[in-house]
């Protein structure tokens, strides 16, 4: 959860939308050739401008001007060089641990800062970028959609209850159904010929890119690693690294190409100091509390629980999935307009309504349901009042279910309190700081030399795209972590 309020979100109807238009022709970029589809190209700018506020909301940005900028900056070159150089195209780095890249239709392209700490190079993500690219310029994306991907967005938390509960559900998940649009082989090779073609077009080494698969492909094997996305969703990165080394030979042969000057030192400069993992100040869990330095607040996260914590909304589900507690910041000047709104916009009956104390705090507490034709969901929320914010946090589960989940929310709830403890405010997260090797040796011994934890080295190593055997020389820079 995030200290800047974010719009609530709405499920992405405009994909349910898109099949209601009649196909059209448009022109495949790539060949030039003129191709049967379902989405024109205003539609397509359309999807992209009407989910990335909401990938956006999920993720939130990155807040580094010049990462930003020097990513903006190699995309807006690399996007000239493209077959669809007029598309106005939008680069972002969102504020996420996880290794990975993305495109939306019509030119919104998303790397997030996970992904820039394991680059080595502006080669690397100049080539990531141009993949990223060429499903925009090529129209995977709005291909895939067009097709049979609809019935499949807006899965995730499907599981939950029931469709009223996923309502409420919704915002947790909106956005993941994009990531989740996985490209066909074929795609993902055109994608990575079109990554090589831009890049070297620009001067950049495309063999460089290759490399990363290598960097992707061992942190699969990594067990404990969680599989990055644009990992699971592409084919075998061993191939691709293979292929992506002859198209690289291939393209520098032609005429005119230049390795422009990038120096390593150079990348890893402009990454000195990105954030690395989970960034505790945005909260984080610790002997079954959720903490929020930022916002100074705690709340107690029932036992066994699992909690997603996204920039608008802090969400705690039962290890059974049929009950779940969301944490979101109100809109509302007044607990009772709050309290309102929610009734009025949901249409819930109200059973109970009453006024609360919350460690000093005051609130609002209200139990209602929610009658579906099959089912019935109750509801127990308290809107807590808290340094000039409403705090707005619902339990729901099925109605049969209530009585034995109430006192389980209550006790979330009523454990809402501020946090004043000095070690949980300042909690800082983990950054990449880059350092020369102060002897040659292994990877392993220049770590300990440098002061790396061992149960830190093996993960390390990755980043720098490396194993724990691999030689460096003194002097030579190297990426480990510091505050
Ligand atoms: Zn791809």
């Amino acid at each position: 959860m995030r200290i800047q309020l974010r719009a609530a979100l709405s499920c992405i109807c405009i994909f349910v939308v898109m099949c209601c238009f009649v196909g059209s022709c448009t022109t495949d970029y790539v060949t030039g050739k003129r191709t049967f589809t379902l989405v024109t190209e205003s539609q397509e700018v359309a999807m992209g401008k009407e989910a990335d506020p909401q990938i956006v909301a999920e993720y939130g940005l990155y807040e580094d001007q010049e990462l930003t900028a020097t990513v903006q900056n190699l995309g807006e070159r690399l996007a000239a060089v493209s077959q669809r150089s007029k598309l106005q195209y939008r680069f972002r780095v969102l504020d996420s641990p996880v290794v990975n890249a993305f495109a939306l239709p019509g030119g919104y392209v998303y790397v997030t800062r996970g992904i820039l700490a394991h680059f080595d190079s502006e080669d690397q993500l100049a080539g990531v970028l141009g993949h990223e690219i060429g499903h925009v310029v090529a129209r995977h994306s709005a291909e895939q959609i067009s097709r049979v991907q609809l019935a499949s967005l807006g899965l995730g938390l499907g599981s939950l209850v029931s469709d009223e509960f996923r309502k409420f559900a919704d915002v947790a998940e909106a956005g993941l159904g994009l990531l989740f649009l996985s490209f066909s082989r074929n795609q993902e090779e055109e994608s990575d010929l079109l990554g090589v073609e831009y890049s070297t077009k620009l001067g950049y080494d495309a063999h460089a890119m290759a490399g990363f698969f290598r960097t992707l492909k061992q942190m699969s094997a990594e067990s404990g690693q969680s599989l990055p996305f644009f990992l699971s969703t592409h084919p075998d990165p061993g191939n691709r690294e293979v292929k992506v080394h002859e198209l690289a030979t291939e393209w520098q042969g032609k005429a005119g190409y230049k390795h422009v000057n990038t120096s390593r030192y150079g990348y890893l400069k402009q990454i000195d100091g990105i954030v690395y993992g989970d960034d505790p100040r945005q909260g984080y869990v610790e002997n079954d509390m959720f903490y929020h330095p930022e916002m100074k607040f705690q709340v107690p996260v029932p036992s066994g629980w699992n909690v997603v914590n996204t920039p608008s909304t802090v969400q705690m589900v039962g290890a059974d999935k049929k009950a779940a507690v969301q944490l979101t910041l109100g809109k509302s000047a007044s607990l009772d307009t709050e309290a309102d709104n929610f009734i009025s916009a949901n249409k819930v009956t109200v059973r109970k309504r009453d006024r609360a104390t919350v460690h000093g705090f005051s609130g609002l507490a209200v139990e209602s349901a929610i009658q579906s034709e099959k089912e019935s969901v109750t509801i127990l929320s308290y809107f807590i009042s808290k340094d000039g914010k409403i705090f707005v946090l619902h339990g729901f589960t099925s109605d049969d279910l209530f009585a034995k989940y109430r006192s389980v929310f209550a006790g979330v709830m009523k454990g809402f309190d501020q946090v004043s403890d000095q070690a949980v405010l300042n909690k800082k997260p983990d950054r990449i700081k880059i350092q020369q090797a102060p002897r040659s040796g292994d990877v392993a011994t220049v770590f300990s030399a440098l002061g790396v934890p061992k149960d830190k080295q093996k993960e390390l190593a990755l980043v720098n795209g490396m194993s724990l055997e691999d030689q460096v020389k003194q002097g030579e820079w190297i990426k480990v972590l510091g505050k």
